[in-house]
């Protein structure tokens, strides 16, 4: 009778202890779960599933036209920075303006806003005509720093490290012609974080965030995305809701991606707006240097 009463005492602790291991279990994967859902870790920013989304937008030259891989409200915030940035002052709350794709027939019509707004900005620019030297040369004069994206905007380029500096060589060369100055900052085409170069060539954009500061170069992705490449025309409401959200969030040092290609007549006709959503917060506006703040995506491929 002892014996039995001895063993069900057993059964039963065993019970408990198989219990309380259980609840152990169950917590910890809940909370690897939670840190695996988590957004990225930038200061301020929201929490969005756009972590996931990162790997399908880019620099939004991946979507086809009028049919972006995820609605844009799910696509503002883009991946982790691999770097922590120089930030002297926290305080301080700075808007960096970036344009890529450009110039085009848009880009004397977003200088000029700059200009009403005191702005600066960057100007990652490709060979989109022979002959756009003259319009680098006045992007240049008027203030603007200008960024080497690339010579011809195909992703061919990712094909190999030498691919990729053939193309970097022929528009920093185009670059120099117009304006004098060898630039040293660039924004690979669809961001660091594209997947689209896994077609071309494995672990290429791994291989080439290595490679560009040991060559002297400064790349830079965007923290926050205007998402005014997400469709061909999205509409300047939606481009000024999305691009106000990282002052939105109190963010203090924001690199928005904008486009400056032909068809991106309602990011100019959102300019204005977002320039004056910015300056009411606080925001001063500067270009991108090669000892400003800076924000990388983690390579996916
Ligand atoms: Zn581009």
């Amino acid at each position: 009778m002892q014996k039995k009463r001895r063993n069900w005492r057993f059964k039963k602790s065993f019970l408990v202890f198989c219990a309380v291991v259980g609840a152990l279990i169950i917590l910890l994967l809940s909370v690897l779960i939670a840190r695996e859902m988590r957004p990225p870790a930038k200061t301020g920013n929201p929490g969005s599933a756009a972590q996931g989304q990162a790997e399908l937008m880019t620099e939004g030259e991946q979507t086809k036209p009028d049919k972006p891989t995820a609605a844009p409200e799910t696509i503002v915030q883009t991946a982790p920075p691999t770097s922590l940035p120089p930030v002297t002052d926290p305080n301080e709350k700075v808007l960096y303006l970036t344009f890529d794709d450009g110039p085009s027939k848009n880009t004397t019509k977003i200088l000029d806003i700059l200009d009403q707004y005191g702005a600066k900005a960057t100007f990652f620019v490709i060979h989109t005509y022979d002959g756009c030297e003259a319009q680098i040369k006045q992007i240049y004069e008027r203030g603007h720093a200008i960024g080497l994206h690339s010579y011809s905007h195909k992703f061919s380029i990712y094909s190999s490290m030498d691919d990729y500096f053939a193309d970097l060589n022929q528009i920093s060369d185009l670059v120099y012609n117009a304006t004098g100055v060898r630039s040293k900052l660039v924004r690979f085409p669809g961001g660091t974080s594209n997947t689209i170069s896994k077609d071309y060539c494995a672990g290429i954009m791994t291989a080439l965030a290595e490679e560009l500061p040991k060559r002297g170069y400064y790349y830079f992705d965007w923290d926050w995305d205007s998402t005014d490449a997400s469709g061909n025309t999205v509409s300047a409401d939606k481009i000024y809701q999305n691009s106000i959200k990282a002052a939105q969030n109190d963010d203090h040092h924001v690199i928005l991606l904008m486009h400056d290609a032909p068809i991106k007549t309602t990011t100019v006709e959102a300019l204005p707006r977002v320039l004056q959503y910015y300056k009411d917060q606080g925001y001063r506006f500067d270009k991108l240097s090669e000892t400003s703040y800076t924000y990388h995506h983690n390579p996916n491929n």
